[in-house]
């Protein structure tokens, strides 16, 4: 039983309310971190850490709900969260949506309001967060990707478009905030079981299930072991990263 990997850190996780972000944040905890979950409203965010402090009422947890396309609200969420804890080691980049209309219907908004939470936050985020980290000698940022930044989907071309952009940026905040001590990375996770999964149109499901070597969809748990990997030490040494849980998907 592995313990302790991430003993006193402090940690914030976007869309750590339900899905993968929720796993992410039950881990770090189980591994000693402190951790500030952000969700789309104050009241998920609570609801998620009534649900983890009912597991483990020693968990130090707290919810927020920034609007992450803002960098104004970002920015002062994270004023806060570093009057509180003084440090922030670990930001995980992960609450997103998918579409999946073809072009033809494909409406302007539904583009903006992908960009929006998938890059835009990102970007937002990480900028409020690595100052502070650079200050206080490094830390690491983990950036939700998808398995469909690599070859795209035959419908709803915003969100591999939105994920490739993550992967861009991945690798240039590697670049440019690795003197500061910043190591920055991605998973990009295949089919995962969360609510962004059920979903899916059954046809779909089965045609994308039907590509996995590993023949099942992935558990958010095993996505989440990945992330727990890249913030701790054990990934000293690993930045600018992709790394794919996808079950070997072939496309
Ligand atoms: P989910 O729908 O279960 O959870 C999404 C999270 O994002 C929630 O916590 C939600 O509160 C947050 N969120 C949604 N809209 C928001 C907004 N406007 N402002 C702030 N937060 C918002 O999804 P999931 O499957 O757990 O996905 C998590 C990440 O994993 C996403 O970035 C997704 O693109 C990526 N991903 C998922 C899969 C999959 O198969 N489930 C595969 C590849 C990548």
């Amino acid at each position: 039983m592995i313990t302790d990997l991430l003993k006193d850190k402090v940690a914030v996780v976007t869309g750590g309310t339900r899905g993968i972000g929720f796993s992410i944040v039950r881990t770090y905890l189980e591994q000693g971190a402190k951790v500030i979950l952000f969700g789309s409203r104050q009241e998920s965010a609570d609801s998620a850490v009534t649900k983890l402090q009912s597991e483990n009422p020693a968990w130090e947890v707290f919810g927020m709900a920034p609007d992450l396309a803002s960098l104004q609200s970002v920015e002062q969420t994270i004023s806060n969260i570093i009057e509180k804890f003084n440090r922030i080691d670990i930001l995980v980049n992960n609450a997103g949506i998918s579409a999946r209309e073809p072009l033809y219907d494909y409406a302007e908004e539904a583009f903006d309001q992908i960009m929006n939470l998938n890059v835009k936050a990102l970007f937002n985020c990480s900028k409020a967060v690595a100052p502070f980290m650079r200050d206080q000698g490094g830390g690491c940022i983990i950036n939700t990707s998808s398995m469909v930044s690599f070859f795209g989907q035959a419908s709803g071309c915003g969100y591999p478009a939105s994920k490739s952009a993550v992967n861009g940026l991945t690798k240039s905040l590697a670049r440019e905030l690795g003197k500061d001590n910043i190591r920055v990375n991605a998973v990009a996770p295949g089919v995962t079981k969360t609510d962004m999964v059920a979903a899916l149109p059954e046809e779909m499901l089965a045609h994308v299930t039907a590509n996995i070597p590993l023949s099942r969809a992935a558990d958010p748990q095993e996505v989440a072991n990945v992330f727990l990997f890249l913030a701790s030490d054990l990934a000293s040494y690993v930045s600018g990263s992709i790394i794919s849980v996808d079950g070997a998907t072939v496309n």
